[in-house]
Formats: structure tokens, C-alpha cells, sequence
């Protein structure tokens, strides 16, 4: 499906081989192929053009956009080029970024890491380093002292306790400090009541601190109960769709919001939990809630990487093929946290792209091997193998796998 081409140079070939920072662009690439600009556009067969400096310089029909001499033209008839997929909600401390990004995830937020890790992590204003996707960071997790996660999956650092609205504030503030690009609490009780959940008074500290520096609020409510508790303090944001039935009226309280519902599906259908999920995410749709897409990536049954199984949870859900991959880029790029990505081609602005085999919404299982990803000036072919199985004798320990979810 590689048509036309220059000879790309010996030492960025040699970088591309030896792992997966990418080749630097030359003088330019064009892709061709059913090209989709994202959001409101109807695709077409045509071609992206991408300047030296990693810009969208034209896109449209063949005979529309010359490819100038020297530009390295890749892709071709059948081949699909379109916006990178954005997942809001992983955990690289489980799971490769560099994967990600070969996988056609252009940008991540990471719900939930020790202080140091993300802060090394996190982007910022910054280009993401070479082979890396964008990456906007929360840090460890709110909760309460010895809640959830700090007593399973998250004992090393991955929480940060509020007992009391004072302490929420200190520790808000302190993250806000570091630089974290969004907060995350967490509202978990174990079954026997062992690990305590943040109370309201806290919960709405956590939020007015926040909102006080600037930062949105994403909540782990996977309960009613504690999905009552999150809407009741004014989160802006479920991480996760959650896995008790909701009663119509709470769906309806959530969609008056306004708040956008991290889909994480799959990982719950892995898990056991995935009807109750799906059943909330429908109904969630329909009330009008924005569903977006995450993965929880590092948690059970995932791996770095779009995901088609979760586009197609989200298609499921009432979305639809391109709903779900709505959901995947200009949606999710316009939760607080992310920065640079657009889930769009626009003209004059930085690609942050995917040339795939086939098209998505009619084969969505391309998605797990892209033919390239071009973001940040640089262009990522990944080689080998496509990673479409898991491998579960080598995978860490996962968030929640104590949860049994
Ligand atoms: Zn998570």
C-alpha cells in the first residue's frame, strides 16, 4: 500500500528501526488514501500534505494538491488518513506511552501516578518528546487516608490523602503548584467499609480548590452513591462510565451538567462488570451526556494503542461508527487537560495524524496496526507484528484487578 516515495535517509531510517522515536519529515510528507478530516467533514479519496515543520500544508482531492518534487508520498487507494486518537484516561505507569503512540494515540491524560512520575511524564507546554505522545497529567489521586486506591493497586504512591477540607486544600494546591493539568479524586468504598470514602465537606473542598487554581476536577464514581456524591460536590467529569445501574434521574442530574463521561468499557467488560456499563453509557448518550473516550489503559484487558474494542463499545452505545470516533478526537481533545491536539486536519495547523490500511468505520480492527502516525514533526512506521494479542504472563499489576472489576 506504500506508493511513489523518495529514499528515506540512512540515519532516520536507522531510529525508526531501533525503536520508535520516528524519522524527522524532510522535506515534507504527503498521504494518501480516504482522507477524513475529522469532525463535521465527510471523508474523501484525496491526500494530506504535511511540511517540513510537521504542518498540514493543503488537503483535498488528488488534483487539488500538487505533491511538490522531493515530498516522500506514503499510503495509497484504500488506505485512510485521519486525526490521531486522543485517550483521556490511562495509566503509563502500566503501560508504554511509546506503544501508544505507535498505536495512533496522539495525546493521553494520565488519571492517576506517583507526583514524580508524572511530573516527569507530563508535556506541558512543551512538544512531546520524540516517539511520545502529548501526556497531561493529574499525579496521585485524592482520597481519603487508606481509601481507595492506596490499600490496593495504588500503594506506591499513587494517592494523596484529604481527610479534612483543610488538608484538600493543601494537597490541591500543592499539585497545582507541581503543574498537574487536572485533579482526580476518587470515591471508592470497599465492600465491608474498609476503605473510606472521602466525605462530602471534602469532596467539595477538593473541587472549590481546584476550580480556585485553575484546574478541572475528575471523579472515580463508579457507584451511585458515589456518583451522587461526586455531581453533588460539581466535578466536572466522570473518569469512568459507571458500573452500578443509574436511575434515570441521576442520568438526567449528570446530562444537566453538562459534564463529559470517560466510556472506559471495555476494561470493564474484561473485567465482568461491562453490561451494568454499557447499559449506563446508552442511557447516558441519550440523555445527551458527551461519552469520550478512554481506555484505562494498564487496567485489565487493555493494552497501549487505539482500541477498536472500546470505539465499538461507544458505537454500541448509540454513537455509532463516527460518533465513537468523535468521541476518540475532537471530543476528547477538548477535555480540560489536553493541549496541542485539535482531533482535526486543519490547514496551517500541526498534524497529528494516522495513515491506517483500511477505513476504520467500515474495518475498525486497522486500528491495530497503523501503517504511520505523523505528529510533532515526526513520523512514526511501526515494524513487526501487530500487537493485537495480549500477553498476560508479562503484564503488571493492573488498577482494580482487586476490585475484582
Ligand atoms: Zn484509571
Amino acid at each position: 500500500v506504500v506508493v511513489g516515495g523518495v529514499r528515506r535517509q540512512a540515519r532516520s531510517t536507522r531510529v525508526t528501526r531501533a525503536g520508535s522515536a520516528g524519522e524527522e519529515l524532510g522535506r515534507g510528507v504527503a498521504l494518501h488514501g480516504t482522507v477524513w478530516p475529522g469532525g463535521d467533514a465527510e471523508p474523501y479519496d484525496g491526500v494530506v500534505l504535511v511540511d517540513a515543520d510537521g504542518r498540514v500544508a493543503a488537503l483535498g482531492p488528488a488534483s487539488a494538491v500538487p505533491v511538490p518534487a522531493g515530498v516522500r508520498s506514503i499510503g495509497g487507494p484504500g488506505c485512510w488518513v485521519g486525526p490521531g486518537v486522543i485517550d483521556a484516561h490511562v495509566h503509563l505507569a502500566f503501560g508504554a506511552a511509546e506503544a501508544a503512540l505507535r498505536g495512533g494515540v496522539v495525546g493521553v491524560r494520565d488519571l492517576g501516578a506517583p507526583r514524580r512520575d508524572a511530573l516527569r511524564w507530563r508535556t506541558g507546554h512543551r512538544p512531546p518528546p520524540p516517539g511520545r505522545p502529548y501526556i497531561g497529567v493529574t499525579g496521585p489521586i485524592l482520597t481519603a487516608p487508606g481509601g481507595y486506591p492506596s490499600r490496593s493497586w495504588g500503594a506506591a504512591g499513587f494517592a494523596a490523602f484529604a481527610g479534612t477540607p483543610a488538608a484538600a486544600r493543601l494537597v490541591v494546591r500543592g499539585l497545582a503548584g507541581d503543574g498537574v493539568d487536572l485533579v482526580k479524586i476518587a470515591l471508592e468504598r470497599e465492600v465491608d467499609g474498609r476503605w473510606p470514602m472521602p466525605p462530602p465537606v471534602v469532596v467539595r473542598a477538593v473541587v472549590e480548590a481546584a476550580h480556585g487554581a485553575g484546574l478541572r476536577v475528575t471523579a472515580h464514581a463508579l457507584t451511585v452513591d458515589a456518583v451522587v456524591r461526586a455531581v453533588d460536590a460539581e466535578v466536572d467529569e466522570l473518569a469512568h462510565t459507571p458500573t452500578e445501574r443509574l436511575p434515570e434521574a441521576l442520568v438526567d442530574r449528570i446530562a444537566s451538567t453538562g459534564m463529559p463521561v470517560v466510556s472506559t468499557l471495555q476494561t470493564f467488560f474484561s473485567g465482568g462488570a461491562g453490561r451494568a456499563a454499557a447499559a449506563n453509557a446508552a442511557a447516558l448518550h441519550r440523555a445527551g451526556v458527551p461519552l469520550v473516550y478512554g481506555t484505562d489503559l494498564g487496567n485489565a484487558g487493555t493494552r497501549p494503542g487505539v482500541d477498536p474494542r472500546e470505539l465499538d463499545r461507544l458505537a454500541d452505545a448509540g454513537l455509532g461508527r463516527r460518533g465513537a470516533l468523535l468521541a476518540a478526537t475532537v471530543r476528547a481533545a477538548q477535555l480540560p487537560g489536553v493541549r496541542g491536539r485539535t482531533g482535526r486536519l486543519t490547514v496551517g495547523e500541526p498534524a497529528a495524524l494516522v495513515l491506517l490500511a483500511g477505513d476504520p468505520m467500515v474495518e475498525p480492527g486497522v486500528w491495530h496496526r497503523p501503517l504511520a502516525v505523523l505528529c510533532d514533526g515526526r513520523l512514526v512506521e511501526p515494524v513487526g507484528p501487530a500487537p493485537d494479542t495480549l500477553d498476560h504472563t508479562t503484564r503488571r499489576r493492573t488498577p482494580d484487578e482487586l476490585l475484582g472489576r
